[in-house]
């Protein structure tokens, strides 16, 4: 049966996420309560803004229960959604789930990076899980990865940084794997539902 895959659908561009579940074979629906949280076998926290996302979460009451949800189930973050896994976020210091050990320093690459467009070689165990070939990965105020802790598996590279990483259960990149139409991002998350 096909995994269902929810993606927090407060702000930033969850409905390319949903699109490119929805290729890589998910039966998708978007979240905005509790309840919906509860209904899905892994959930997608997409790009954006995570000051105003995190505001979001608490206004709704969700940030608890996506805390909890993300000690049993797995969570795929990008760019602004990894910042929100981080368990540590500066430039400026700010609150985050702590579901992952990993420090990210907030639109890092400074302005001449606002936004840039590179092919990645995937690490060795990237390859191996889900196939050979570059990967193309956008970057927009994208955060960097300063730290990850003795248990990530690093799958993408970018200058010597992680910018696909997983650690516990978790999935994050620091790029937006919605955009370019590759969908392995994706289906590695998938595999681990
Ligand atoms: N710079 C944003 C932040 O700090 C993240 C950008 C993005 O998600 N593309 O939240």
């Amino acid at each position: 049966m096909a995994k269902r895959v929810g993606v927090l659908a407060l702000q930033g561009d969850f409905e390319a996420h949903r699109k490119a579940l929805d290729r890589a074979g998910a039966e998708t629906c978007e979240v905005r309560t509790a309840a919906e949280l509860e209904s899905v076998d892994g959930l997608v926290i997409p790009g954006g803004e995570s000051t105003t996302m995190l505001r979001l979460l608490k206004e709704e009451r969700l940030l608890e229960p996506l805390r909890r949800y993300g000690e049993r189930r797995p969570i795929f973050g990008t760019c602004a959604g990894a910042i929100l896994l981080a368990r540590d976020v500066s430039r400026p210091a700010q609150e985050s789930l702590g579901l992952m050990d990993l420090t990210v320093e907030r639109n890092a690459y400074g302005r001449q990076l606002d936004s840039r467009v590179v092919r990645l070689e995937p690490e060795a165990e990237f390859a191996q899980k889900i196939g050979p070939g570059d990967l193309e990965a956008v970057f927009i105020r994208a955060p960097i990865v300063r730290r990850a802790g003795p248990g990530a598996r690093v799958y993408l590279r970018y200058r010597g940084d992680p910018v696909l990483v997983a650690e516990g259960r978790h999935l994050a990149a620091t790029f937006h794997p919605e955009l370019t139409g590759d969908d392995r991002t994706h289906r590695l998350f998938l595999e681990t539902l």
